[in-house]
């Protein structure tokens, strides 16, 4: 066997202006095989009473898409919907929105068997082309699903613009974050006796190289924005050859993780935690920080933990128990005596 024919690729990555007014030009001309398929479109009520007539013309660029809204954005919701794919021969499954209703589309398409395109409307993280699915299960627990990446991919420049900056920044966290996590992912293939993924770990430097080197500052620019969409698909793509996530996802994940499972008061996005992750983890791992918090710096992420909440106790608390989040996976933390003193000194360092 081809060792490379285990890899899903989409079909189609479009990364342009106005794209979504296009779709059906788009499908045309890469999935022609889904033309008059029944399809169905899921997004939030948010964003379907905000871009209604976007999501009306897709529909209508799909026969009449049934459009369902997304409300919990747990397992039981995602499970329903497939329920309801499979009962209606839908074949064609359009995720609109950000990375809860994304997650839910693209585990909706992938029990129901149909071709999932993903519209994001925002960049907020590497979700959007991931072969994961991150939903609720049982109270404020989340698991992380393995699904299929998307067949397309159609990001449109115009409607990314138009979200909240601070989404497009939780991206840049997102990205920045793979510094910490290819370093934890070659830790855990030396302590596993297995190489790393040569070609996965490129791509996820790549994805990190392309942000952290960027020229260009400015984050509701369109070259900015087609920069930073095609990091994300291309960290979800690392994910895909890799087989795992780990080319993405390493202590500084588990960071976030803890901020999620154990203290869900503090409200602080993805993006925002696994940057804030990044910085202990490049310390932990004894590597330069200097970069990305430049980066940070840069394009507005505030890495000061206090400003979401956390002051010192919380935030060595929070790090005394990242590791247990993922008890199986590999990091720098397994190696790392996460003393106060130094603890302290990360968050000092943040802070300034
Ligand atoms: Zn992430």
């Amino acid at each position: 066997m081809n060792q490379h024919s285990r890899f899903n690729l989409p079909l189609c990555l479009v990364v342009e202006e106005d794209v979504f007014g296009n779709v059906d030009e788009a499908v045309q001309r890469y999935l022609p095989e889904i033309r008059g398929q029944k399809a169905l479109i899921i997004t939030e009520k948010f964003l379907h009473d905000l871009y209604g007539d976007i999501v009306e013309e897709i529909g209508n660029d799909f026969g009449g898409a049934e459009v369902l809204e997304v409300v919990n954005a747990d397992f039981d919701e995602a499970v329903g919907m497939a329920k309801k794919i499979c009962i209606d021969n839908i074949k064609v499954v359009i995720g609109f929105g950000g990375g809860r209703v994304l997650d839910v589309a693209k585990y909706a398409a992938f029990i129901g068997k149909a071709v999932y395109i993903c519209l994001p409307t925002n960049l907020s993280n590497d979700s959007l082309a991931s072969p994961f699915s991150v939903l609720g299960t049982v109270g404020s627990n989340r698991k992380t699903l393995a699904c299929k990446i998307p067949t397309a991919i159609l990001v449109d420049t115009t409607m990314i613009q138009k979200a909240p900056v601070t989404q497009t920044i939780g991206g840049i966290g997102d990205t920045i974050a793979k510094y910490t996590a290819v370093y934890d992912w070659s830790l855990a293939a030396e302590a596993e006796g297995k190489p790393v993924d040569d070609f996965a770990y490129s791509i996820a430097w790549m994805c990190y190289d392309s942000v952290a080197h960027c020229d260009e500052k400015s984050l509701t620019s369109k070259n900015f924005l087609r920069i930073l969409a095609r990091a994300l698909v291309m960290g979800g793509l690392a994910m895909e050859i890799a087989g795992s996530s780990r080319p993405c996802s390493g202590s500084e994940h588990l960071f976030c993780h803890a901020l999620e499972e154990y203290y869900p008061q503090i409200k602080i996005s993805h993006g925002y935690a696994v940057a804030l992750g990044s910085v202990g983890a490049a310390n932990f791992q004894g590597r330069d920080d200097r970069k990305m918090i430049e980066v940070c710096k840069t394009y507005g992420l505030d890495l000061n933990p206090a400003t979401y909440g956390i002051d010192k106790d919380l935030f060595a608390e929070i790090w005394s128990r990242a590791a247990s989040t993922r008890p199986d996976r590999v990091t720098i933390l397994n190696k790392t005596d996460l003393n106060r003193k130094w603890l302290d000194e990360i968050y000092d360092r943040m802070a300034e």
